[in-house]
C-alpha cells in the first residue's frame, strides 16, 4: 500500500487537468488531490490510476473517470456530515471521495464480490462507510433519509423507491438514460411531494443492473 511522491505528483497533475475542464468545487479538488486512485486499481493497471480514464476493476465493472466523479461530486454539493446513500460501491473510490469531504457513507453493491473486496479495502485506507449488499433500486428504506443519494450507474428511469428517501431540501444525482448514453439528472426534493429535475450533460455508465433477487428470478 505505497501512495509516493510520484503518486503525489500524478495526482496533482490530475487535479489541474479537472480544474482546467471547469470543476470548480475547491473540496472535491481537495479530496481527489488525497485519495491514492492507484491504490483501487488491480495492479496491471496502476500505471494509468492518474490518466483521466475509467478502467476495469473486475466482475465486468468499472472505476469511473476521474472528470465523472467530479461532476457526480459537484453536482451533490456535499457538506460535511451530510448523510449519503451511494448507489454502485465498485472499487469503493467515490465513496473515499465522499469520506473524504466529511459525509456519512452508506453505500450499496450488488455483486458480492465487489463488496467483499471493497468492504476489506476501504478500511484499510482508512475510509469506513456502512457496506451493504443488495439491490439499489431499492436504496435503503430502514436507514433513510439521506441528504444526498448519489447513483453511479447508468439507470433506466429515475426509481421511486430513491426519490421518497431523500430527505426535503436533499438531493439526488443519477445518470438516466438507455444502456449506450445517459443524461445527468440532479432531483432535487423541494417538498414533502415535489421534486424538481435538471440535467447535466450526457454521460457513458455501465447500466444499472436488476437487483439480486430479481436476477435469481429471471
Ligand atoms: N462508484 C464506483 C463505480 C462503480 S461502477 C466506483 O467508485 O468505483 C457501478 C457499480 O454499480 C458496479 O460495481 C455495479 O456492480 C454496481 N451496480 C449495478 N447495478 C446495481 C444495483 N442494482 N444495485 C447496486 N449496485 C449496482
Amino acid at each position: 500500500m505505497i501512495d509516493n511522491f510520484q503518486h503525489k505528483g500524478l495526482r496533482k497533475r490530475l487535479v489541474d487537468g479537472l480544474r482546467l475542464r471547469g470543476i470548480r468545487d475547491e473540496r472535491v479538488l481537495e479530496a481527489i488531490g488525497k485519495v491514492p486512485r492507484h491504490l483501487f486499481m488491480e495492479s496491471s493497471f496502476v500505471r494509468f490510476a492518474y490518466k483521466d480514464q475509467a478502467f476495469p476493476i473486475g466482475a465486468g465493472q468499472t472505476i469511473s473517470q476521474p472528470y465523472t466523479v467530479a461532476i457526480q461530486t459537484q453536482l451533490l454539493e456535499v457538506h460535511p456530515n451530510d448523510k449519503v446513500l451511494e448507489i454502485g460501491t465498485g472499487s469503493g473510490y467515490q465513496a473515499a471521495i465522499l469520506l473524504e469531504m466529511g459525509a456519512d457513507v452508506y453505500t450499496i453493491e450488488r455483486q458480492k464480490e465487489l463488496f467483499i473486496r471493497t468492504q476489506k479495502l476501504l478500511p484499510k485506507l482508512g475510509y469506513q462507510p456502512h457496506f451493504f449488499l443488495g439491490d439499489g433500486y431499492k436504496g435503503l428504506p430502514t436507514y433513510g433519509p439521506f441528504d444526498k443519494i448519489l447513483v453511479t450507474a447508468g439507470a433506466p428511469f429515475i426509481p421511486e423507491d430513491l426519490k421518497v428517501q431523500l430527505k426535503v431540501g436533499g438531493l439526488m444525482v443519477i445518470p438516466v438514460g438507455s444502456y449506450e448514453r445517459q443524461r445527468m439528472f440532479v432531483v432535487r426534493r423541494v417538498s414533502e411531494t415535489k421534486f424538481e429535475n435538471s440535467v447535466h450533460g450526457d454521460f457513458i455508465f455501465v447500466p444499472l443492473l436488476p437487483g439480486i433477487e430479481n436476477q435469481n428470478k429471471e
